[in-house]
C-alpha cells in the first residue's frame, strides 16, 4: 500500500462551483473562505501544499511601517499624492492583518525587535518615521505590540547598531517589534484542512494539465497525478498558481498569446549563527544595489537576505546558487563590518520566486499594491480570475476579496459555515518522542493531512526541519514508521531517505 488517498479517477466527472489551481497560502486561504461561504470547492496543488513561494519567503509579518517609506525623498509625496494614498492603504492593510493574525494564530508567530538606521543621506528624518509610527499605531489600534523607539545618532542600545558601517553618518536609529511567520506552511495547511472539514475536495500532487471552456461560462479541467487522469467541471476557476499564473492562463485554447500578468523575481536567504547577544534582534538596511537587506533572528540563528533577480528557470527548481549565497554574505558583511559574517558556517539557505505583478515599465515588476486581480473576461474568458502578488501577510484579506467577487458572479451558495482560524490540534512530534508517539503522529500526517513523504512531514507538517532538529537517526525513525504503515520494502525505505537528503541539499544546502 503506497497511497492512502482515493484514486483520482474517483473524482472524474464531478462538478464544482469553484476550482482553485495552486495550493500555496492564497489557494488554501481562498478554499477555506469559499467553502465557509457554502460553495462546493476543489483545490488542486501539483506538489505539496505550501511548497512554493509560501515556504521560501522572508517570513516577515510586517506591522506596516516599512510601506510608508518614500523611494528617495519624502518630498516625492507632494508631487504624487496618489502614491502616498496607496502607501497609506497598504500600511493600513498590513497593520490590520498583523493585528488579526497576532490575535488568532500567535503560536505560529514570533516577535522580532528590528532596528533601522537612518543615515544623513536618507531622504527622510527620524521625526518623519515618528509620524509614520504614530499612524501605524492608530491603524493597528493596539491589536499587536509595536514598541516603537527612536534614538538620536548612533547612541542606541540595540545590539546591531555599534557594528554598522559609517557610524558618523547615522542621524538616528529607530527600532520596533515586527512579527515573524515561524511556520507559514502550517498556516496554509490549517486553512486547506479547514476547507476540507467544510466539504472542499483538496488534492496535493495533482496537476491541472488542461483548462478548457465548457459552454459560455463554465470550465473543464483535466487533472493528473502520478497514476491517473480525470476531468472535472467548475463554474468558476481561480488561478492562484504563483509564478505559473501565465502558464496556467495560456493553457486555455485561444489565450496562448496573451500578455504576461506575473513577473517571477527570485529571492535567496542564508542562515548563519551570530553570538548570543543578538538573539531576538534584527536589523534592516540597504545593499549596494539600493535594495533592502535584512538580518533577522531565527531561534538561535539569524538569516540574511534577500536577493532580487529575475527568474525564468524551472518553476519547481528554485534553489539557492553559490554566487547568490556569496552575494548575500558580502552585502551583509559590508552592512555590518563589525560582525563575523564572512567566515560563518552556512547553516541553511533557501530560495523562492515572488509572483510579482507584471509591469512592462518596471524590470522588477509592480511592487505595490499587493493582490492584483486579473479578471480574464478581458480576454474573452469568463469566470477565470488570476491574482498576482498576494503576500502571506494579507492572505485572508485577499481570500475575502476573492470570495466577494465570486459571490457577485455566482450568486449565493449553500448555507455558510463558521471558519475555524485556530491552530489545528496536531500530535506532538520531536526527535525524543517515543516510538508509539512517532507512530501516532506519522499515521496522523499520512491519513489526515495528505502527507506522502518524509519531506512533507518534516519540512511542512511540522517545523522540525526549519528548526534544524532533523538528524539522520531521527529521519531513519520517521521513514521506518512510514514504511511500516505503508508496507514499504527496505529498498523503498532507503530510497525515501536518499530522496529527503537530496531534497534538503538541493533546496537548503543542508547536508544530512
Ligand atoms: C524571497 C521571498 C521573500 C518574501 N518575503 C515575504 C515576507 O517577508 N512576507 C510576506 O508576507 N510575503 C513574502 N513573500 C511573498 C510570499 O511568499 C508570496 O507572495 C506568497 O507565498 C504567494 O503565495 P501563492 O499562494 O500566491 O503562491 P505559491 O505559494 O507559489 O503557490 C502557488 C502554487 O501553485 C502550484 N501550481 C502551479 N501550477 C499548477 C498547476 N498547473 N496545477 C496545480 N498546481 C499548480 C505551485 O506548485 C505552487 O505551490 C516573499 C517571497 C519570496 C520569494
Amino acid at each position: 500500500m503506497e497511497n492512502l488517498r482515493s484514486a483520482l479517477t474517483h473524482f472524474h466527472g464531478q462538478s464544482f462551483d469553484v476550482a482553485i489551481i495552486g495550493g500555496g497560502i492564497n489557494g488554501c486561504s481562498a478554499a477555506q473562505h469559499l467553502a465557509a461561504s457554502g460553495y462546493k470547492v476543489l483545490l488542486v496543488e501539483k506538489r505539496d501544499f505550501a511548497s512554493g513561494a509560501t515556504s521560501r519567503s522572508g517570513r516577515i509579518l510586517h506591522c506596516g511601517l516599512r510601506f510608508l517609506a518614500p523611494q528617495k525623498s519624502i518630498s516625492e509625496f507632494l508631487f504624487a499624492p496618489g502614491t502616498l494614498l496607496m502607501k497609506l492603504r497598504t500600511a493600513s492593510d498590513m497593520a490590520v492583518a498583523q493585528g488579526e493574525l497576532y490575535n488568532t494564530i500567535r503560536a505560529y508567530l514570533r516577535p522580532m525587535d528590528i532596528a533601522l538606521p537612518i543615515y544623513k543621506h536618507a531622504g527622510y528624518s527620524g521625526w518623519h518615521v515618528d509620524i509614520g509610527a504614530a499612524l501605524v499605531r492608530l491603524m493597528n489600534r493596539g491589536r499587536s505590540p509595536i514598541n516603537y523607539r527612536r534614538w538620536k545618532g548612533a547612541a542606541s542600545p540595540h545590539p546591531f547598531i555599534r557594528h554598522l558601517a559609517n557610524q558618523g553618518d547615522i542621524r538616528s536609529v529607530v527600532a520596533f517589534t515586527d512579527q515573524q511567520f515561524r511556520w507559514p506552511e502550517r498556516i496554509a495547511l490549517d486553512a486547506c484542512l479547514n476547507a476540507e472539514d467544510m466539504g472542499a475536495v483538496i488534492r496535493n500532487y495533482t496537476q491541472v494539465v488542461k483548462l478548457e471552456k465548457s459552454g459560455k461560462t463554465s470550465w473543464k479541467l483535466t487533472l493528473a497525478d502520478s497514476e491517473h487522469k480525470a476531468s472535472v467541471d467548475a463554474r468558476y476557476v481561480l488561478n492562484l498558481a504563483g509564478i505559473e499564473i501565465d502558464r496556467t492562463n495560456r493553457m486555455v485554447p485561444g489565450l496562448d498569446n496573451i500578455p504576461p500578468r506575473v513577473r517571477a523575481m527570485k529571492g535567496v536567504h542564508v542562515l548563519i549563527r551570530l553570538p548570543e547577544e543578538f538573539r531576538g534582534h534584527g536589523i534592516a538596511g540597504e545593499n549596494s544595489e539600493g535594495e533592502h537587506i535584512f538580518c533577522l533572528p531565527w531561534g538561535e540563528y539569524h538569516y540574511l537576505g534577500p536577493t532580487e533577480t529575475f527568474y525564468d528557470g524551472h518553476p519547481d527548481e528554485v534553489t539557492p546558487l553559490d554566487e547568490e549565497i556569496d552575494f548575500i554574505i558580502r552585502e551583509a558583511q559590508a552592512l555590518l563590518p563589525g560582525l563575523p559574517i564572512k567566515d560563518a558556517k552556512i547553516e541553511m539557505a533557501w530560495a523562492g520566486a515572488r509572483p510579482i505583478t507584471f509591469d512592462a515599465n518596471r524590470a522588477k515588476g509592480k511592487r505595490l499594491p499587493f493582490s492584483i486581480f486579473h479578471d480574464m473576461v478581458d480576454q474573452g474568458a469568463r469566470n477565470l480570475l488570476a491574482v498576482t502578488w498576494g503576500i502571506i501577510v494579507n492572505h485572508r484579506q485577499t481570500a475575502r476579496r476573492v470570495t466577494k467577487k465570486i459571490k457577485g458572479v455566482l450568486g449565493a451558495a449553500g448555507p455558510g459555515k463558521p471558519i475555524n482560524y485556530s491552530p489545528r490540534e496536531v500530535p506532538a512530534l520531536t526527535p525524543t518522542s517515543s516510538a508509539a508517539d512517532i507512530e501516532h503522529a506519522v499515521r496522523h500526517f499520512l491519513t489526515a493531512e495528505h502527507a506522502t513523504s518524509a519531506v512533507d512531514i518534516l519540512c511542512r507538517r511540522t517545523p522540525l526541519f526549519w528548526d534544524k532538529a532533523v538528524t539522520p537517526e531521527f529521519l531513519a525513525k520517521i521513514v521506518d514508521t512510514m514504511g511500516s504503515i505503508l508496507h514499504w520494502s527496505d529498498r523503498r525505505r532507503h530510497a525515501e531517505i536518499d530522496s529527503f537528503a537530496d531534497y534538503v541539499w538541493r533546496n537548503h544546502r543542508v547536508e544530512l
